[in-house]
């Protein structure tokens, strides 16, 4: 055999390539000992390894000969809808003995994180009980691929300990002491509450807390019948950093990559193994990647998602955006930018009259002016703010410039969530897109607007004409959206207090930042008079609550999704199985609780119920919006309000009839529709314009205006609807942050966060409390076993320099102060960690009291919580998780003992005052343990927590903004009240 060439260093082209590519010479040198052995035809996981480039190519001649690989989407795995009527198949555990199972299989939705992917449910026929659920391959998102949580929701509604039936309060609230009672005592008295709210006009007091929505568009039509302003998230803990940093480019609040058609991928944070649409993103990642595609990413820890990259950067938290902005100096230096979009769709010239009021509006002006802007930001500067190399800042860069159109990229919690300024990494990263021209481009990144669809109701109630300051105070004018981690705050504040307070799917004692400040809160019935738990399972909130009640899991219950996850548009229909498998048999049932376990309720039929009776006259005006649409003065059904929806949906009836299917029927069979298969550049659809006159047409700045307001941008010859902005395009000039009091925020610029170094005490590092486990799901998990078995444990992350210079290693006991309490965990030493930074997942730490209904026993220590002096509050871990009998067998066949630490409760609040997201990362401390301390300890003062609440506060600049407006217009808002109450009254 000839020797191969070999470069400087003596390594061959193949080694040299893969060293490139961050693979050792060693893996190489086996890879060259594999090829001196006869070529064989490779094995699956080779292929697959192949084509994401983990390994060298081996088989490429092989691989010519090879049939091609089968594509996403295809069917044979899946049984054929025909038969799901009627399938049988061998059951897995009957093993030699080869038993047969016959099935009904019906398709619904996972309700285990926000991707909403499809579920085929298997109904053994002769049980009637749900026996597994698989991927559905008819769900244009998913396409038949779940990640481990979908599954699992089979452990959820088998669940032993989960809620069965309403249940109320007895004794003081937190007491742990509950009695089951009726349905009907349970309407009546919540229904009797709120009417006599409304009737006293006290329409602010009535409160819906959602954590995980759903529903499009259900619960707006609802509060709005009622006519409050009661509608709060749980958005600002997650997403409003982000949201911001986008919305202010293009109105959409979120990006919609097209990663499997991208050249180039970059993305902040874990996004292939836990982001934000994590399976639907993460199949079109891989799928990109097979393509071609390379992948950066920005992540402290050397995530699995790094670990998949081409370029791995652990950015220092929060230098981000300042990492951006010197590849965005690039693009713009290296003329990699696209001329023709930045002409036609960036406000390119009220950017250059900002930048440079004397200088002559002319594009080449404005490139100058832009890099002019941007001098500070050279890759060495990136360096010296991140840590990560000014070359690798200049090959990425280069990178992205040459995908042009073709670059996709993500930020969503991560970075976004982490940070004072968070929302400058969302947008500094959007500004490459604008850059190369790839918004809304395919294998570029879409406003998430274009693939949401937005269900059409039956009858639409007024805006309602009332303004929560408890949900938006005057001192967050941009928030997006809900201040809802101040709730305790504003309350304590004497800001306002809450009549009827509901939760659902929420659970913030335990997810959110300061949850001690929450127990007092829920806890003070002069605070809030009245909390409803809507939950299926027992949580750390639902604790404090007056009411209790049981809701249908993921496949108990109708709701509708919709969601952003790749270029097309969809809809998915969650259904309760039970009952469409009754009716699948001849059994008609009126509400879904006939056929759910217990007395478990499904959300909508319990607002119509709620609602029918707190307007038992009619006489609020609220009863004719829950007046069927297909019978006279009839109360509408849950079926019929899905009916319209399904009728309304665009060409969705017209595909059902050539089956011969109602629209409605259609969806109960496949579970989801394609409304479009692909959605590209929205921007450019055409103006609907009429009676234009020669006056209304700015030819040079390529506008149409009609009484002075802006109503398309022309582009291409033609009249295009543009982007959903004041200008109609892409804004790089904000004049919305000028105006409303952050000039300095005008630009895309770096905010230096407020754990930047520069903000560090000596013996401080940062905490990074945000990461995610592909397994788990906030509160959600804990009832889910297989899940529990995977992940069950939340150890500190350190880099092997900071164990030595703490004398640490894995295992041992660390305690980690915060500027409000500490809490007392194991470290886990690990090279995959940027020094001087500390990482602790967020899903692990789940407690019950002795007083509380034994619950998620896979999950939960049972603690002990003592509040030792006023605010002064303590957590210890009495006895942690092990076997116990039930009726479950597995649960004697629990070996995992930790249960984790619940650290979340040792933060104070960090609302950013832009964006009102809470900013996550902490300053903090950390030391071996003190002597006494115990694995799972928690201490926190509220007084603390209280104080830097105000701290936070006095960095806003509240409104009135322009006009005395409380909020831009122009900007999105949930349960959008009248424009009226847009402005602030004069008291
Ligand atoms: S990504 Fe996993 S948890 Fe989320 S909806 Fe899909 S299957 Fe369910």
């Amino acid at each position: 055999m000839a020797a191969e060439p070999r470069d400087n260093q003596g390594l061959t082209e193949r080694q040299s390539l893969s060293a490139h590519r961050g693979h050792s010479p060693l893996l190489v040198g086996i890879a060259q000992i594999h090829d001196q052995m006869s070529k064989h035809k490779p094995t699956f996981i080779e292929s697959i390894a192949e084509k994401l480039h983990l390994i060298p190519n081996l088989h490429a001649d092989v691989n010519d000969a090879l049939p091609p690989i089968v594509g996403p989407g295809k069917l044979s795995d899946y049984p054929p809808p025909d038969k799901w009527d009627d399938w049988t198949e061998y059951e897995a555990k009957s093993g030699q003995r080869r038993e047969k199972k016959n099935y009904m299989i019906i398709p619904t939705t996972c309700f285990n994180c926000e991707a909403g992917c499809g579920l085929l449910s298997y109904v053994d026929k002769s049980t009637m009980q749900v026996r597994k659920f698989e991927g559905n391959p008819y769900h244009p998102g998913s396409r038949g691929r779940n990640c481990a949580k979908g599954p699992a929701t089979i452990n959820q509604i088998n669940d032993n300990d989960r809620i069965l039936y309403p249940l109320k309060r007895k004794g003081e609230r937190g007491g742990g002491e509950w009695e089951q009672v009726s349905w009907d005592e349970v309407l009546d008295d919540i229904a009797a509450k709120i009417r006599t709210a409304l009737k006293e006009d006290r329409r602010n007091e009535v409160v819906y807390h959602v954590g995980r929505p759903g529903h499009e568009g259900f619960i707006d039509r609802i509060l709005q019948a009622w006519g409050v302003d009661g509608h709060n998230s749980h958005t600002n803990i997650c997403s409003a950093g982000a949201r911001f940093g986008y919305a202010i480019w293009q109105g959409a609040d979120r990006p919609s990559p097209d990663h499997g058609n991208a050249q180039f991928i970059l993305l902040i944070s874990a996004h292939l193994e836990s982001g934000h649409y994590f399976n639907p993103h993460a199949q079109r990642i891989i799928e990109g990647m097979m393509n071609g595609a390379k992948l950066a990413v920005m992540d402290t820890r050397l995530s699995n998602t790094a670990s998949m990259a081409d370029y791995w950067m652990p950015t220092y938290p929060g230098s981000e955006a300042a990492v951006l902005l010197a590849m965005a100096k690039i693009i713009i230096n290296e003329r990699l930018y696209n001329e023709k979009f930045l002409r036609d769709w960036v406000n390119w010239r009220e950017s250059l009259a900002e930048m440079n009021p004397d200088a002559e509006i002319t594009f080449e002006n404005f490139i100058a002016e832009l890099s002019n802007l941007y001098d500070e930001y050279t890759p060495e500067f990136a360096e010296k703010e991140s840590g990560v190399a000014a070359a690798t800042v200049i090959d990425v860069a280069r990178q992205i410039g040459r995908a042009g159109t073709r670059f996709s990229c993500h930020n969503w919690r991560s970075a976004g969530a982490g940070n004072l300024g968070g929302w400058a990494v969302a947008r500094c990263l959007h500004f490459l897109n604008v850059l190369t021209g790839s918004v809304g481009t395919v294998g570029g990144t879409s406003p998430s607007a274009w693939g949401k669809f937005k269900p059409t109701g039956f009858s639409t109630p007024p805006a309602q004409k009332f303004w929560n300051e408890l949900h938006f105070p005057l001192e967050y004018p941009l928030s997006h959206y809900e201040m809802s981690f101040l709730l305790p705050h504003l309350l304590k504040d004497g800001r306002g207090k809450i009549d009827t307070y509901f939760t659902r799917v929420f659970n913030p004692v335990w997810t959110y930042p300061d949850g001690f400040s929450w127990i007092e809160a829920l806890s003070d019935p002069e605070k809030i008079g009245m909390h409803i738990a809507l939950t299926p399972t027992w949580n750390e909130t639902a604790y404090f609550a007056d009411y209790v009640l049981p809701m249908g899991m993921a496949s108990e219950r109708h709701d509708l999704t919709s969601y952003e996850t790749h270029s097309g548009m969809w809809i998915s229909f969650r259904q309760p199985i039970l009952r469409e498998a009754a009716r699948k048999m001849g059994r008609e049932t009126t509400f879904t609780y006939e056929t759910n376990p217990g007395e478990v309720w499904e959300e909508d039929e319990f607002w119509f119920e709620l609602s029918w009776r707190i307007d038992q006259d009619g006489d609020l005006g609220i009863r004719q919006h829950f007046i069927s649409p297909y019978r006279d003065d009839e109360k509408i059904t849950i079926e019929e309000y899905y009916q319209y929806i399904f009728e309304n949906t665009k060409g969705l009836p017209e595909v059902a009839a050539k089956e011969g299917l109602t629209a409605l029927d259609y969806m109960r069979k496949y579970g989801a529709f394609e409304v479009e298969k692909a959605v590209y550049e929205k921007h450019m659809d055409l103006a609907q314009i009429t009676d234009l006159k020669n006056d209304e047409i700015d030819a040079e700045r390529g506008e149409i205006r009609k009484e002075g307001k802006l109503i398309a941008i022309i582009a291409d010859g033609k009249a295009r609807v543009g982007f959903n902005t004041p200008s109609k395009r892409q804004e790089l000039f904000s004049k919305t942050t000028a105006e409303w009091g952050w000039p300095e925020y005008e630009f895309p610029t770096y905010v230096k966060s407020h754990i930047h170094p520069d903000n560090l005490a000596e013996n401080e590092v940062v905490l990074v409390p945000t990461f995610r486990l592909p397994t788990l799901i906030h509160t959600r998990s804990g009832n889910a076993k297989w899940l529990n078995e995977i992940s069950n444990r939340n150890p500190l992350w350190m880099h092997t320099s900071d164990g030595e210079r703490w004398g640490i290693e894995t295992g041992d006991l660390v305690r980690i102060s915060t500027e409000i309490g500490y809490f007392v965990n194991r470290a886990w030493v690990t090279e995959g960690m940027r020094p001087s930074v500390v990482a602790c997942s967020h899903h692990i730490g789940r407690w019950r009291r002795a007083q509380d209904a034994s619950n998620n026993r896979w999950s939960t220590n049972q603690v002990t919580i003592k509040e030792e002096e006023p605010g002064k509050w303590k957590m210890w871990v009495v006895e942690g998780i092990g076997a116990y009998k039930s009726s479950d067998p597995d649960t004697e066949r629990i070996f995992w003992t930790d249960g984790g630490v619940h650290q979340n409760i040792t933060f104070p609040v960090h609302p950013d005052p832009v964006s009102g997201m809470h900013c996550w990362h902490q300053k903090v401390t950390v030391e071996r343990a003190h002597p006494g301390d115990a694995h799972g300890d928690v201490f926190v003062d509220t007084n603390k927590s209280f104080k830097i609440y105000k701290e936070w506060l006095a960095m806003t600049r509240p409104a009135p903004g322009p006009d005395g407006l409380r909020r831009p217009l122009w900007l999105a808002r949930p349960l959008r009240p009248a424009e009226e109450m847009f402005y602030v009254k004069k008291k």
